[in-house]
């Protein structure tokens, strides 16, 4: 073979697997191109949900909320309804419209106009929300009032009588979803969609060639039905799209915990061929570019040496390798031998360089997306993006810029150690600013692309950002709504970095970016709207006041100061009404201003206005006879409301607070507000709260006290009261009421003590207590061949105490009978308390086998439908219901009580009958038990045997 020969066959040798190295990790880019378009849609449908949800979840809330205000009731003025509705609306751009309707389903008023004598009544959701006390979800439909695509959210308002007055909806929009994805600023021909749970098209964009007809689901690819049908909540799938274009699609579910009458999906689909563009044209390109080359060589390789055609050639290759393999930044520079391969080093660096550059743009754009689903604030989202363009796209350094008027203003940068970007704002006004990146995207609209800032158009800036290592850079305008609102500018070590296909990737980023301004800036918006509704809710709207609510509240978490005595007082303007008529509206609001501005002046812990003529403070230190005087001396002085003056006729309640086992917020207000009213006839004009008050609390106090000393001792006992089984006759359980034997008292009552016990943390020990004694009881009937269930009573505190679940469990491991043995009551206004808590701690008791009975019920409020999720074994109806049970009206809630109880499978208990000819109706209306003094009297426990023998069940008289 000669030289010649041998020289073609060694270039070939090894220039062949360098192509195919080359190609290898060109391809590996053409993958990462695919894997960060699935990434770029999952992150754009997952905020998209997110916000979805939010949406979702605030209406829920806002209805609650909106349930509750005056404005909104029946009679109350119709155009400040419809106002208040408006301005709710406003700041909700998710929400098509909200409304309030009448009970016969006429509209009573809502944000956007409307045809009066509108009637929904025959919309599924008004039905729905008219039956049910939670929160229901219709159906997508076109609404009457808005026209648009939207499902209605709706709760049902009951007046303080229990009667409903009325439904409150909001109308959350399909179509907004959708035109929130179009202002991602996708690339042309991708597609977003909102889709039931048959795969119907709810709403999408954009809008489908041939729409499917109403309910109709569209001809979905299989990969559709395979991808959604699966139970995954969120995941991404290629697919050929309705149009017949393949897209890789991203979906998510919406969290089905929100009360939406069906599932659905959010989707997103980007084109493939969009994703994979780049990196295509960059393959074909860069391949082109070497096999021009190569074909040169070999043309000539006949005529080179051995030598000089293998030693460069092997060096080429491992480049290559190492850049196959990972090391974007390995090059051939100049490898020796013929000038061929010089070209061909060229060539391959040219090649990893752009390789370098679109990684790169890549990694920005996947760590951007990242980033985006953060859901920071809008400031927090433009640090780290700048961030991420420095350490994950190795750039040099990255600012944000926002158009300020017709100047900028920096928002955030990062990487720029040398102080360039800073000093780059010294020159926004010159005359050729507009020819710099920043300034000439946010005014020229476009990416403005500088290769190689030597040739910067402003020579001023070139040297300083030579000597700071940034020769390229490129501004990229951030679009939100419509409009240029600043520039994200990045700069790189390299010049030339910013191809064509970068520009391409970064412009995409930057949409991505401005899209996740947008959303960061509507979260900041439904932040200020429920600001808006805590401040209708819980203040005055005339004085900025907290409400008496709001009061209560902070009033229940205010730390009474360690020493000195804490006042609550409570101040009554007893001619407001009279001056307020004189004056008109508009003076009697600035006399109620003028009186908040005075009361400031006392330096409050807490002031509040609670009624219309009532302010409430909290003072915390001065004794009980000062401060009242001091609000009266502020109070006496008159009132300048040109052209006149007023003098205000107030008076002052006061109470001490702060004391060991003092009665509960609310009693303290109450009493303060009556001494306030009655003290307007005492010359003083002040009165402290009930005179009895502070005697009740030192003996409650001594009470307490004696209760802790006898807790664990024989003072405690049990007393049991039998339940009768109405279907067999016979007596089928019995409740343990605890019993305390004062050795100087007598005899206290349970109403007494156990108050106490709860007030103080005895409550704890106390039913610890009674559950053992309920233990020891339950063996000595077992010993005496007695099956009778126990029913101990558990307090709020108790259900809510760690310590409830491991001493139960203790207790029945010591306990020698089946755990349905022992039974757990619980008032419903304990239960009520902290719902979601109360769920779990009934659940934990449900696992160690006790059934729970909900105790005094129909005191409380708890729905419907809320009893439903609990896991319960019965009720007990309130001895009230009972003891009006002569009147035809109770007669029915019980009947309806026991109808409910019984579709859910709960037994009924009837409590505290006292005239055993109502048995024959109780069982009539439904009841499965009952317990009462026609019955028994409660008995001490071992009393109960004898009893037993001489018990015969009252004849019931049908
Ligand atoms: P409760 O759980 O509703 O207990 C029933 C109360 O009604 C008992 O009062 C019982 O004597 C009384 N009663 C039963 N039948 C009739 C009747 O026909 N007519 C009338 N007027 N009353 C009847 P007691 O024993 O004074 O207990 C009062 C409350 O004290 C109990 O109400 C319960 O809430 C609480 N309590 C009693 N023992 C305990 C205990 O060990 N732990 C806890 N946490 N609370 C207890
Ligand atoms: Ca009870
Ligand atoms: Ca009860």
């Amino acid at each position: 073979m000669g030289l010649a020969t041998t020289a073609v066959f060694a270039v070939l040798l090894i220039a062949l697997p360098l192509l195919a190295l080359l190609g290898s990790g060109l391809s590996a880019l053409r993958q990462t191109a695919d894997q960060a378009g699935a990434e770029r849609a999952l992150g754009i449908v997952r905020l998209e949900t997110q916000i979805y949800e939010q949406t979702l979840a605030e209406t829920r809330t806002l209805l609650t909320a909106m349930a509750a205000l005056p404005q909104l009731r029946p009679g109350a003025d119709s155009r400040t309804c419809n106002a208040l509705l408006g301005d709710l609306l406003e700041a909700r751009p998710g929400l098509a419209n909200l409304g309030v309707v009448n009970t016969d389903g006429t509209l009573r008023c809502s944000a956007l106009p409307f045809r009066s004598g509108l009637d929904v009544s025959h919309r599924g959701w008004f039905r729905a929300a008219m039956e049910s006390d939670d929160l229901v979800a219709g159906d997508y439909q076109v609404g009457l009032i808005t026209g648009v695509a939207s499902t209605n959210l709706a709760y049902a308002v009951t007046g303080s009588d229990g009667t409903r007055n009325g439904v409150v909806f909001a109308a959350v929009s399909a179509d907004w979803l959708t035109e929130k994805i179009q202002s991602a600023a996708l690339p042309a021909g991708a597609t977003a969609a909102l889709l039931d749970s048959g795969l119907r098209l709810i709403a999408s964009h954009p809008a489908p060639a041939a729409p499917a007809r109403h309910g109709e689901r569209p001809a979905w690819d299989p990969a559709f039905t395979q991808a959604l049908g699966a139970d995954a909540r969120a995941g991404t799938f290629e697919a050929r799209g309705l149009d017949g274009t393949q897209r890789v699609y991203a979906y998510v579910a919406p969290q089905a915990s929100l009360p939406l009458a069906k599932p659905h999906w959010v989707i997103v689909g980007l084109p493939l061929a969009a994703l994979r563009g780049p990196y295509e044209a960059i393959i074909q390109r860069q391949f082109g570019q070497l096999a021009i080359a190569l074909g040169v060589l070999l043309v000539l390789a006949g005529g080179i040496s051995h030598f000089d055609a293998v030693r460069p050639a092997r060096r080429l290759a491992r480049v290559a390798q190492r850049v196959a393999a990972g090391d974007t930044t390995a090059r051939a520079g100049d490898p020796g031998g013929a000038r061929e391969f010089l070209e061909l080093a060229q060539g391959f660096d040219a090649a990893a360089q752009r390789a370098t550059a679109l990684l790169a743009a890549l990694r920005l754009l996947s760590g951007g997306n990242r980033v985006l689903l953060r859901g920071d604030t809008e400031p927090a989202l433009l640090e780290a993006m700048c961030r991420v363009a420095v350490e994950a796209g190795g750039y040099r350094s990255a600012q944000v810029v926002y158009r300020h008027g017709d100047g900028m203003q920096l928002q955030a940068l990062a990487g720029d150690e040398g102080g360039f970007l800073r000093s780059l704002e010294m020159h926004w006004n010159d005359a050729r600013a507009g020819e710099t990146p920043t300034p000439g995207a946010i005014f020229g609209a476009r990416t403005m692309v500088l290769n190689d800032t030597l040739t910067s158009a402003v020579p001023a800036l070139n040297q300083a950002a030579v000597r700071t290592g940034m020769r390229a850079a490129i501004g990229l305008p951030l679009r939100v709504e419509g409009k240029v609102i600043g520039a994200f500018t990045i700069y790189a070590a390299q010049p030339g970095v910013f191809g064509a296909q970068e520009v391409e990737i970064l412009e995409e980023m930057a949409d991505d970016l401005a899209f996740g301004i947008t959303t960061a800036r509507l979260r900041e918006r439904h932040l200020e709207a429920d600001t808006r509704l805590q401040q209708l809710l819980y203040h005055d709207q005339v004085t900025g006041l907290p409400n008496r609510r709001r009061f209560l509240e902070e009033f229940a978490h205010w730390p009474a100061p360690p020493t000195g005595q804490a006042v609550l007082l409570v101040v009554y303007l007893g001619n407001y009404w009279d001056v307020a008529a004189a004056l008109g509206p508009a003076q009697g609001d600035a006399l109620l201003q003028a009186v908040a501005e005075r009361l400031h002046g006392l330096r409050p812990a807490l002031l509040a206005r609670i009624a219309q003529a009532e302010f409430a403070l909290l003072l915390a230190d001065g004794d009980a006879a000062h401060p009242a005087q001091d609000v009266l001396a502020r109070l006496n002085r008159p009132f300048p409301l040109p052209p006149i003056q007023v003098d205000l006729e107030a008076s002052v309640g006061v109470a001490p607070i702060g004391q060991p086992a003092a009665p509960t917020p609310e009693h303290l207000l109450q009493a303060a507000r009556l001494a306030a009213r009655e003290a307007r006839h005492d010359p003083a004009r002040w009165r402290p709260a009930d005179r009895d008050l502070e005697q009740q609390w030192t003996e409650r106090l001594a009470l307490a006290g004696e209760l802790r000393a006898a807790l664990g001792g024989p003072e405690f006992t049990l007393h049991v009261q039998p339940l009768l089984d109405l279907h067999s006759g016979t007596i089928c359980a019995v409740e343990a009421l605890a019993r305390w034997q004062h050795p100087r008292r007598g005899a206290i009552p349970p109403a007494r003590f156990i108050g106490i016990a709860e007030s103080t943390g005895l409550i704890g020990p106390l039913t610890w207590q009674v559950l053992e004694l309920a233990r020891e009881l339950g063996s000595r009937y077992a010993a005496a061949g007695l099956e009778l269930p126990i029913a101990v009573n558990i307090s709020a505190q108790n259900l809510h105490d760690a310590e409830l679940i491991p001493r139960l469990r203790a207790l029945l491991d010591g306990w020698s009978l089946p755990p349905g043995r022992l039974h757990i009551e619980i008032t419903e206004t304990a239960l009520m308390a902290d719902p979601t808590l109360s769920r779990r701690a009934l659940q934990a008791l449900r696992e160690l086998g006790l059934p729970v009975y909900l105790d005094d019920f129909g005191t409380g409020y708890s729905s419907l439908a809320y009893l439903r999720e609990l896991p319960l074994s019965g009720i007990k109806l309130d001895r009230a219901f009972i003891a009006a049970l002569h009147e035809p009206a109770t007669q029915r809630i019980v009947r309806a009580m026991c109808e409910l109880a019984d579709a859910l499978g709960l037994t009924v208990i009837a409590e505290g009958l006292e005239d055993p000819d109502q048995l024959a109706l109780l069982e009539k209306l439904g009841c499965h038990a009952v317990q009462g003094y026609a019955i028994a009297r409660p008995m001490p426990g071992e009393a109960l045997t004898d009893w037993l023998r001489g018990f015969r069940a009252p004849a019931r008289r049908h």
